[in-house]
């Protein structure tokens, strides 16, 4: 995966660019590579879908802020596991909700095989904490349009070929004069008589009744790579509905749910983990066991005497993998003290010698804090 360019730089605007410097600029760019200008051309789309991620993140007074602070490491839970943005698809739909649907608007456009685009599908896929550390792998099973066998997609009846449409001449839209006198102004709009494909079927196939496409049980299976945040979305291209009358295809979207763990807790690439120790484990020191993510789920760890309730310990390498690269972060053990309810028989017996022991040695940190007590009520007596 190349590396990613400057957010700031992809919409050539300064860092310290108004909001409305960043509309302009972003407005100026999709214009001159959306892809009803600049047909076929991948580098274009590129482009295209470049200027959208650029602008969804810089237009969002949060996001920005993230994106200032921390890079595109930042605001990566916004986008995708594997393909960045949502695709080609949010690209479109951003632009349509900018320009109102002049151009042609997103999803109802006319392709470059004279058919619209098919619609994208989206689905969700819940996995847990483990799947999301080891990736792996899912069965989806969806309903999605398929190009009709019987027909080959064209809609008309085996023997018979669809016609020109009459009411737009095959040109898929019809313009319309709006307004009046001098303000009025021109709009292309989708042919009604057709639905933009610029052709009629007289006798429509039977099997798809002239759509070109037949619903059909899809079974795929998804791969989910390791290190998948929750909120994340896999864009598979050109894997959802057919488009009507060989339309190209729309995208399979999927959202990524990752369940909540009981007993970690997820930020980024880290995880924390609290751990409860007895008193005399803190006090003496221990080796416990405690749970990692990875196979065999156990890890020994060793308690220095005297550790104290709150003490964090950093085991590296034993959190998340990162999705793009791979590494590892870390787990973070919260150690905790953990207070019996109620103690009985030789265990109270013990823990009332102790408090005897405790009462008359105090020890050097209890002493401070009840000479800062003292101090905190009468500031002026001692000194
Ligand atoms: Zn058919
Ligand atoms: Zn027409």
């Amino acid at each position: 995966m190349p590396a990613q360019r400057c957010y700031y730089e992809v919409l050539s605007v300064t860092k310290t660019a108004s909001n409305d410097e960043i509309k302009r600029s972003y407005k100026k760019l999709a214009v001159k590579y959306h892809p009803d200008r600049n047909k076929g051309d991948e580098a274009a789309a590129e482009k295209f879908k470049e200027v959208a991620e650029a602008y969804e993140v810089l237009s969002d007074p949060e996001k920005r802020g993230r994106y200032d602070r921390f890079g595109h490491e930042g605001v990566k839970g916004a986008a995708s596991a594997g393909a960045g943005f949502g695709g080609f698809d949010d690209a479109m739909d951003l632009f349509s909700q900018l320009f109102g649907g002049q151009m042609g608007g997103g999803r109802r456009r006319r392709g470059s095989g004279g058919g619209q685009r098919g619609n994208s599908l989206r689905t969700v896929v819940e996995i847990d904490l483990f799947e999301a550390a080891t990736g792996c792998q899912r069965d989806l099973e969806f309903t999605r349009k398929e190009t009709c066998q019987t027909c080959s997609g064209s809609g008309a009846k085996p023997g018979t070929t669809p016609e020109t449409c009459d009411y737009c001449n095959g040109q898929g839209q019809v313009v319309q004069r709006a307004g009046a006198g001098f303000f009025g102004f021109q709009m292309a709009t989708e042919c009604p008589a057709c639905h933009g494909s610029g052709k009629v079927v007289r006798d429509k196939c039977s099997d798809c009744r002239g759509d070109g496409r037949q619903d059909k049980q899809i079974q795929q299976t998804l791969e989910i790579p390791p290190g998948v945040d929750n909120g994340n979305r896999i864009s598979l291209r050109g894997e959802g509905d057919a488009g009507p009358n060989g339309g190209p295809r729309g995208d399979l979207l999927v959202d990524v749910r990752v369940k909540e763990h009981p007993l970690f807790q997820r930020e980024g690439d880290h995880l924390t983990c609290r751990v409860p120790i007895h008193y005399s484990q803190a006090v003496l020191g221990a080796n416990i066991d405690i749970p990692v993510l990875e196979s065999g789920g156990k890890h020994s760890l060793e308690i220095p005497a005297g550790t104290q309730p709150g003490e964090v310990i950093r085991l590296r390498g034993q959190g998340m993998p990162d999705v793009h690269s791979g590494s590892r972060g870390d787990l973070f053990v919260q150690i905790q003290l953990e207070v019996p309810k109620s103690v009985d028989g030789r265990h109270e017996e013990l823990i009332r010698e102790l408090a005897e022991i405790e009462n008359t040695n105090v020890t050097p940190h209890r002493k401070s804090f009840f000479e800062k007590v003292r101090e905190f009520f009468s500031p002026d007596d001692d000194e």
